[in-house]
């Protein structure tokens, strides 16, 4: 918690859950990331917290932005960055999408099949496409499994058909897997990428990035290795797999760019049992899964979590939202210590909360609103 953010909240007076962020966190996020690779540009991920300002402060930073749809484009171009600093990064895209976007100036965009490159060159004639391979996620807290990319193999091939169709077969992408906490797991990847930057060569067809994706992640109960130590092992990779002719790289950080920027203020609305004489409480906030912590599915991501009453003794808790639908659980496997004396009515921060969460709210399932964002 920064000074800023406990300055905000003494003075807070509306009532229900909200998310703050600390902007100089960004910042020097972002300054971190530009430090560990200083050649490769950074794209942040907009799905990450598409805030406007937070936008606006990478835009003056000079970053630029991965987006997933022309709404993401919108709400970038509307901070004043140009569409060259866009690359429309989804690879299942509407074709009426694409050639809105491309009305709007972007000329980079994803694919990981022939038949998205087809949309592509339909509508966005002589656009530059990357083609993102699968990745197995190994190391990941938030693996992305099998929903993007294909075979290393068939990238090669959906390359080949985007040049034959008169679009510039630019590179390779692929994610590691988000909160990805091994600093070696680009390495697999980088094998791979340069295996299809030779077989492209060999059928005369030059590419020119490889786009190493997400998956930096930010602190939750554990210590995480710092932006550096993924440069670093990053680079070696690099340098192991193409030698003296390393490519044009971007980066695409979204969790590792804000996650740790903000915190959710929660309050405590109910402290029960199940029966009498039972020993584990059930404690249930005013946010749930369905308020912004959607990353609790499967207790993926466990957030670190303050009380008034820390330092008192703690005892096993079932942590739950305030939703009249059963799933709305955060954490049942595995429960949580809090204070014996924590008491309905007190504040708990959830920390690290500044990815992933504002979107994630439903508009209004049981009435609640959206998760309330301030950025300062
Ligand atoms: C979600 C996503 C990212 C950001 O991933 P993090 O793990 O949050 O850094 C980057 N690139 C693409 C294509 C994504 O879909």
């Amino acid at each position: 918690m920064t000074d800023r953010i406990r300055e905000f909240l003494r003075n807070r007076r509306e009532d229900g859950p909200c998310v703050v962020v600390d902007l100089d966190v960004v910042r020097s996020n972002y300054r971190a990331f530009a430090r560990a690779l200083p050649d490769t540009r950074v794209f942040y991920a907009v799905k990450a917290n598409p805030d406007a300002f937070i936008l606006q402060t990478l835009e003056e930073l000079g970053s630029c932005f991965d987006c997933a749809s022309v709404q993401e484009i919108e709400m970038v171009l509307a901070t004043g960055a140009g569409a060259e600093r866009i690359s429309y990064g989804n690879t299942i895209k509407k074709e009426r999408d694409i050639a809105r976007a491309y009305k709007l100036g972007v000329r980079l965009f994803a694919v990981d099949s022939r038949e998205e490159v087809e949309k592509v060159a339909r509508v966005a004639p002589g656009a530059k496409v990357f083609c993102r391979i699968l990745c197995d996620g190994a190391g990941a807290e938030w693996p992305l499994s099998r929903k993007f990319g294909c075979e290393p193999e068939m990238a090669v091939d959906v390359l080949e058909h985007a040049h034959r169709l008169g679009l510039t077969a630019y590179g390779v992408s692929f994610h590691v897997g988000s909160q990805q906490k091994n600093v070696e797991a680009w390495d697999g990847a980088l094998a791979s990428a340069a295996a299809i930057f030779r077989e492209c060569a060999e059928r005369g067809i030059a590419l020119s990035m490889v786009n190493l994706g997400g998956g930096f992640p930010t602190r939750y109960l554990h210590d995480v290795p710092a932006a550096s130590a993924y440069g670093e092992a990053i680079f070696c990779a690099l340098r192991k797999h193409f030698g003296n002719r390393i490519p044009e790289t971007i980066m695409e950080p979204g969790r590792g760019m804000v996650g740790n920027a903000g915190l959710i203020e929660a309050e405590v609305v109910l402290i029960s049992r199940k029966s009498e004489g039972e020993a584990l409480r059930w404690v249930y906030l005013d946010i749930g899964k369905f308020g912004g912590l959607a990353e609790t599915m499967d207790e993926s991501i466990r957030y670190p979590l303050r009380t008034p009453r820390d330092g008192d003794n703690t005892a096993p808790c079932v942590l739950a939202g305030p939703t009249c639908d059963s799933a709305d659980v955060l954490y049942e496997k595995t429960p949580v210590e809090l204070p014996l004396s924590l008491a309905i009515g007190d504040k708990i921060l959830i920390e690290a909360c500044g990815a992933y969460t504002t979107t994630y709210s439903a508009v209004a399932f049981n009435g609640f609103p959206p998760l309330k964002s301030y950025v300062i």
